[in-house]
């Protein structure tokens, strides 16, 4: 997460070289990942919002200590802990639909805005309700979940194979890009042929994009 502040500085770097001038700006905008369903991270542990909030403390530390164009970066981050509870509701299943409802009992509406949102009367309603359930905050949000385990949204058919979502997967872990099925070769994703349509426009050979390559070196 750290090389986040390294290609900042690249790009402040690479900036000044074109511009030939040294006002130039660059702005890093960052949140906590959150899982969602129907992706390959929908198996994948949450990271803790301590945790996340710690890293992106020593990103801007790290920004900060580059005296060459830490002034020139400027760091947006959101707080780890909306993020949690968001990821509650991402991957919940029915149980959840109490903590829900206890939220919005105690007074909870509106929490999609900071100024609304209260953590505390999540994480107590959340015990709260989960607990007599057998299940807790941290099973649906920080808990890795296994290849084999019945997932809640597993009867909801988006046409993408699911053996083909745990490969990416298994990609993303181990750093394997897979190309962009827009302009490359189709990944076998299931979703066209499922759902009847053909998202695959390359390689055709044709231009795409009425975009032309920039061809003036930055080095
Ligand atoms: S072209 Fe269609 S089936 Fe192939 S990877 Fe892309 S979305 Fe999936």
């Amino acid at each position: 997460m750290l090389a986040i502040a390294d290609m900042a500085h690249r790009v402040i770097e690479a900036g000044r070289r074109a511009a030939g001038r040294r006002d130039i700006a660059c702005t890093i905008s960052i949140g906590a990942f959150v899982p969602k369903p129907h992706t390959p991270f929908q198996w994948v542990a949450q990271t803790d919002p301590e945790i996340a909030n710690d890293r992106m403390r020593q990103l801007k530390q790290r920004v900060r200590d580059d005296r060459a164009c830490g002034r020139a970066i400027t760091i947006r981050w959101s707080d780890g802990h909306p993020g949690l509870i968001e990821g509650l509701l991402a991957r919940g299943d029915r149980r959840v639909g109490k903590v829900i409802e206890a939220v919005w009992r105690d007074g909870g509406i509106f929490d999609g805005w900071n100024e609304h949102f209260n953590y505390e009367r999540w994480i107590r309603c959340a015990a709260e309700q989960l607990e007599p359930q057998g299940v807790d905050l941290a099973w649906y949000t920080t808990r890795e979940r296994p290849a084999t385990e019945v997932l809640p949204w597993d009867h909801l058919d988006l046409g993408l194979d699911r053996n083909w979502l745990w490969q990416d997967y298994q990609d993303a872990t181990k750093g394997r890009a897979v190309h962009d099925c827009r302009w490359d070769e189709c990944n076998d994703c299931g979703v066209c042929p499922e759902m009847g349509v053909d998202i695959e426009i390359g390689p055709s050979g044709a231009a795409l994009l009425p975009l032309r390559v920039v061809q003036r070196s930055l080095a």
